[in-house]
């Protein structure tokens, strides 16, 4: 069994929708998950209506759903020909549900309400996907990730009790393949042992992709992209970019924690630990290779990659009396960071100095001199960025410090980071 996540981008219109139709005739007589986002940003729009109903902002809340509604219906339009269709009445029933939210007091739980609200995005769109492939002759059927998917009660980012989940998928989902060859399900969403619905924290359709190849052993998860793989570099900063063939695990991770925006470390996890291969392909050119992420480090010397992170802050501490700068104030510093949140990029020590990178949006300069006033002296240099390399050379390197001042940079054996600046 091969599991597919199809995201938002992929269901967006009745066209995707149709194209995800014309993708699963190639896999004719396989069976396989199919695991579907909120279609387009629907996910945005429920989170907009989230707001306006704990503001009790009736007509925002209405003219929200009003919108969503149309959206679903033009797509559900063009795909059926007949209106009496089963999936018209959940589709419906949904919108009912959701609009009755409203008449009850906003709970204190934020998190809770947000999950039941938001989950609704993919029980559209995957009943939607169903119906549509069980129209066009697919053996296909839908399936309620909130009935297989057991997570804790942390509403809004829940965490996954793999055993239950194991076991529900055994019993509930694996029988079902002896009647039918694909199974329709939700990306983002779990349940709680009451039956309450969680989600997996934004972006968590291509986790539920995970979850469900752990669990049921599949042989490998491919996610459906509008790009042909995973790139070297993100075009929006770099002319030339490279398809990468083929990665490894522990590369994808790599990547990911320096902020390339390829897949979620917590979805390659799963796969990682049971050697499932996962595949990035194009939906757009489906027959195409793309991107396979897999056990072996073989090829991952093959092609450099590069993580731009734009408008960087560098700040520096040195301690007030000239004292090193040790064990003590480390954590001294530490601690304060993480009170605020802040979220490090980059760091650096030498005898009288500390210094760290952080984005510019996510911080107010002045309020972290503030913060540290009593102890440290603290300059900031803004408008930078960071570039990382990894698997370098000095050619890359050149490549990306052309016309630029290096303010930092750091170079173990796989990967260069450099701050920079625009030489001015
Ligand atoms: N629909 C959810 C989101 O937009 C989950 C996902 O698509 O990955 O965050």
């Amino acid at each position: 069994m091969k599991v597919f996540k199809f995201g938002g981008a992929s269901v967006k219109d009745p066209a995707a929708v149709r194209n995800v139709s014309g993708i699963l005739s190639l896999y004719e007589g396989e069976k396989l998950v199919i695991v579907v986002s909120a279609m387009g940003k629907t996910t945005n729009k429920l989170e907009e209506v989230v707001k306006a109903s704990q503001n009790r902002d009736r007509k925002m809340f209405m003219a929200l759903v009003d919108d969503l509604y149309a959206f679903h219906m033009h797509i559900m339009g063009e795909l059926f020909q007949e209106k009496h269709y089963a999936v018209y009445n959940k589709v419906e029933e949904i919108f009912e549900k959701l609009k009755e939210r409203f008449s009850e007091p906003f709970p204190d739980n934020f998190s809770f309400e947000y999950d039941q609200i938001v989950s609704l995005g993919e029980l559209l769109s995957s009943h939607i996907v169903a119906a549509f492939l069980f129209e066009q002759g697919h053996s296909a059927a839908w399936v309620d990730a909130r009935k297989l998917i057991r997570t804790n009660h942390q509403y809004q980012e829940g965490n996954v009790d793999w055993k239950k989940t194991e076991e529900l998928m055994n019993e509930r989902l694996l029988p079902e393949f002896q009647k039918v060859d694909i199974q329709v399900t939700q990306g983002f969403i779990g349940h709680t042992d009451e039956g309450f619905t969680t989600t997996l924290g934004r972006e968590g359709s291509d986790y539920t992709a995970g979850i469900f190849a752990y669990c049921t052993n599949a042989e490998s998860v491919t996610i459906w992209k509008d790009v042909p793989g995973m790139l070297n570099a993100d075009p929006k900063w770099f002319d030339n970019t490279i398809k990468l063939d083929s990665i490894s695990f522990k590369e994808a991770i790599e990547l990911s924690y320096y902020g390339a925006s390829v897949i979620h470390p917590k979805t390659i996890k799963p796969l990682q630990n049971k050697g499932i291969p996962l595949y990035v392909k194009s939906f757009i050119d489906p027959h195409a290779d793309g991107t396979a992420i897999q056990s072996s480090m073989e090829n991952d010397h093959l092609v450099p990659s590069f993580i731009f992170k734009m408008d960087q802050v560098l700040f520096s501490f040195t301690t007030r009396d000239f004292s090193f700068i040790v064990e003590e104030n480390l954590s001294d510093i530490f601690d304060r960071l993480a009170n605020v949140n802040a979220k490090i990029n980059l760091m650096q020590n030498s005898a009288l100095n500390f210094s760290i990178l952080l984005d510019r949006s996510k911080v107010d300069p002045l309020k972290i001199v503030e913060l540290f006033n009593d102890t440290y002296e603290v300059r900031y240099n803004e408008g930078l960025e960071l570039v990382t390399i990894r698997h370098y050379d000095q050619a890359t390197i050149d490549r990306v410090t052309e016309n630029k001042d290096i303010l930092l940079q750091q170079k173990s054996r796989q990967t260069a980071r450099l701050v920079m600046k625009d030489k001015g």
